[in-house]
């Protein structure tokens, strides 16, 4: 698909970051716009804006994507407002706790994954029927560069995203001699809210660098160009390229000496002599 003119675009997390990038770009092209968040009063933000710009085709639809029953509901109100859709992107998302695993307890990583890979298998799962009866159309699932490696004080979130990574390539083999394209997106550090209460932290402004709105162009090239995996942002080359490239051993040595500062090893100490 190459112009996006009166096509129906879905966008779930459009409150904030990525997400409101990529309805504003989308919005420029003249596409009808399926906005979803789970935060009621930064959805409406991005509506203002749009508004703001003369963009008027909108449809929101305030809810959690990992609630299965709501995103179906979204999916028929979409249909029932604009027609079937042609493009999902599965975007919502949050981060993880920022504590090492053998700190992280079973509920933290329910909860991440619940939105992370849940709210993203419950978007494919919805909407797929609505561009397979277009016979055209996208997915775009959002993972990240930690669904190319694993980083310390991290393990739900990698886990997530390497779970949205490994569905959506399955999903694309499924896909491929389909008119439906699938589209696995591994941004880098995107400067964005998505660190919450740690933005100021020296995490942040190391890594978190790109502008989502960058992110978004390059989201939209790509589903102009068909590409199955887009990576983008901070450091997103480089990783993909170690991921790919590089023995694990060499790896994690270049991973643990470019991060082992945010690790507590007091800590771990203190928790293998307890063990
Ligand atoms: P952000 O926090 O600015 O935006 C995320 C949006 O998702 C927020 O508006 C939030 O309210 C919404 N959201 C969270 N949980 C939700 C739920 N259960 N249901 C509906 N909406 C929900 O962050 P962002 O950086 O724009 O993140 C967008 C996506 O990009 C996420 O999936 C994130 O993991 C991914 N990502 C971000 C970066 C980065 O560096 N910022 C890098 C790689 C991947």
């Amino acid at each position: 698909m190459k112009n996006f003119k009166d096509k129906t675009v879905v966008i779930t997390g459009a409150g904030s970051g990525i997400g409101r990038a990529l309805a504003i770009e989308f919005g420029n092209q003249n596409a009808k716009l399926a906005l979803n968040d789970f935060n009621m009063q930064t959805l409406q933000k991005t509506v203002d804006i749009l508004k703001h710009k003369g963009v008027n085709n909108i449809l929101t639809f305030a809810f959690d994507v990992s609630d299965k029953t709501l995103m179906n509901d979204f999916a028929q109100k979409v249909r029932s407002t604009f027609g079937n859709a042609h493009i999902v992107i599965n975007n919502a998302g949050i981060g993880g706790s920022a504590e090492p695993a053998y700190l992280t307890d079973t509920d933290s990583y329910r909860e991440v994954m619940d939105v992370n890979f849940f709210g993203v298998l419950n978007g494919c799962q919805s909407f797929l029927p609505q561009l397979v009866a277009n016979n055209e159309g996208s997915i775009v699932n959002i993972s990240s560069i930690f669904g190319l490696i694993g980083t310390p004080n991290n393990s739900a979130y990698c886990a997530s995203k390497f779970a949205v990574r490994g569905y959506t390539e399955s999903l694309a083999i499924e896909f491929h001699k389909s008119p439906i394209n699938i589209h696995c997106v591994h941004p880098g550090g995107i400067k964005t809210n998505i660190a919450g209460d740690e933005s100021d932290s020296e995490f942040v402004e190391k890594y978190l660098k790109t502008p989502p709105e960058q992110l978004a162009k390059r989201i939209i090239k790509g589903i102009q160009n068909k590409e199955v995996k887009i990576v983008f942002g901070t450091d997103a080359f480089k990783t993909w390229l170690g991921s790919n490239l590089l023995p694990q051993k060499l790896l994690n040595k270049l991973i643990w000496k470019e991060m082992n500062n945010i690790l507590d090893i007091e800590k771990y100490k203190q928790f293998i002599k307890n063990l």
